[in-house]
């Protein structure tokens, strides 16, 4: 749809910017039924806006676009560099959830969550978002109308969405890139495990006093949230003190994209169970972040493989026939686990949830992307998944 933002047009946003604050590209205009009413209507809410300096630049970014690769935080801050002043920026972002985006530089209200709320009371008129957003940074009230909403509602990757609800385009999908190159052979797996998974009811693995079981659950999950926020923070760190090797700049853009994936999910995780997909992700994006730097000394960056049984489990992966019923999924398992299905059992430290009064395992539950990639260890292209889970949920309805 649109081309890298050349200085042409770069310009003429930076003179919009400096003028009436609003600049929408025709053809993102065009593309999402943007009418010169809705700009008028734009230019009114920015000029409306008492209590932040709102600038509007709707455009989608081109992920090969040399200067903001795809990303709205990147241009937003070449606009604040080069226009000065305090300002809150609006746009839109493809790579980030809500797409609506908000970055605010020097003394501007507070942003946190308003982007989400308005996304969430329009989630189809990325218009009338803008006009909810800018009444939320006036009336700050967005903070609190996010602690409104229950945690499990909030962030709509792990609803009850069955994992393999699109299998077509799921399927579809692996052909290209994004199968990184696995074997046709693992893709039968995981057809069969597909099968496999949708036959069987949820089953207890053990019960627990519920209270206690609760306790016990809630100190681990906190465990686990502080080792994800670490994580999160210290890659983010990471990746604003360093710098690629030049000819690994797209492992760059990856170590980039699992950063801002673990993070959304990490500031919108409804359940542990999306608190482990952020660390999954924060832990990828570390990996494609040290083989940038170094210049891939071990040839074209992948994703690591996590264990299938338990992504937390640590350490190298070996292949296992994971025998259930009559049927046989090849999948990566730590060393621990691969010696106890090699010996006929179930591993026992399946990572598991809480579903009522009892534990079960996490691929036995239906939690979105999650359980349909067994957290990336069957489909290795976990952010594509995710991207598509969120489609499936309608949530890019922006886009035609
Ligand atoms: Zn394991």
């Amino acid at each position: 749809m649109s081309g890298s933002i050349d200085d042409t047009t770069l310009a003429l946003i930076e003179e919009e910017m400096r003028g009436d604050g609003v600049w929408i590209d025709p053809a993102f205009a065009r593309a999402n039924d943007i009418s010169a009413s809705d700009e008028a209507f734009l230019e009114q809410t920015v000029a409306g806006a008492e209590h932040a300096d709102m600038k509007v630049v709707l455009v989608e970014i081109d992920r090969d676009d040399p200067l903001f690769q795809g990303r709205f935080s990147n241009l937003s801050a070449w606009l604040h560099d080069s226009v000065g002043g305090d300002a809150t920026y609006v746009g839109f972002d493809e790579y980030t959830l809500p797409q609506l985006s908000v970055a605010a530089f020097g003394d501007q209200p507070e942003t946190s969550h308003a982007a989400d709320i308005a996304t969430r009371e329009h989630p189809d008129d990325l218009v009338d978002a803008v006009g909810r957003l800018q009444e939320l940074l006036d009336d700050g009230s967005a903070p609190d109308l996010w602690e409104q909403i229950p945690r499990d509602e909030r962030y709509p990757w792990t609803a009850d969405d069955g994992p393999f609800e699109g299998l077509g385009d799921w399927v579809e999908g692996l052909s290209g890139t994004a199968w990184l190159g696995v074997g046709v052979a693992v893709l039968a797996a995981v057809a069969a495990g597909v099968v496999w998974v949708r036959s069987r009811r949820p089953q207890t693995a053990f019960v627990l006093p519920t209270a206690v079981l609760r306790s016990v659950r809630a100190a681990e999950d906190r465990q686990v949230q502080q080792q994800a926020d670490r994580e999160v923070l210290a890659l983010g760190e990471a990746l604003g003190a360093q710098q690629p090797a030049p000819e690994s700049l797209d492992t760059w853009q990856q170590a980039l994209d699992h950063y801002d994936a673990a993070r959304s999910v990490l500031d919108h995780a409804g359940s542990p169970a999306d608190v482990v997909g952020a660390l999954v992700l924060a832990r990828r994006g570390d990996s494609a972040r040290a083989s940038a730097v170094a210049g891939e000394p071990g040839g074209p960056w992948q994703p690591p493989m996590n264990c299938y049984f338990n992504p937390l489990h640590e350490g190298r992966t070996e292949r296992v026939t994971w025998k259930h019923e009559e049927r046989s999924v090849s999948v990566p398992a730590c060393a621990a686990c691969a010696t106890q299905v090699r010996a006929g059992r179930e591993p026992d430290d399946v990572l598991d949830f809480i579903q009522g009064d009892s534990t079960v395992h996490y691929y036995r539950l239906d939690i979105g992307a999650w359980s349909g990639t067994g957290y990336g260890s069957v489909e290795p292209d976990l952010i594509a998944a995710l991207r598509r889970n969120r489609r499936r949920r309608g949530l890019a309805r922006l886009r035609p």
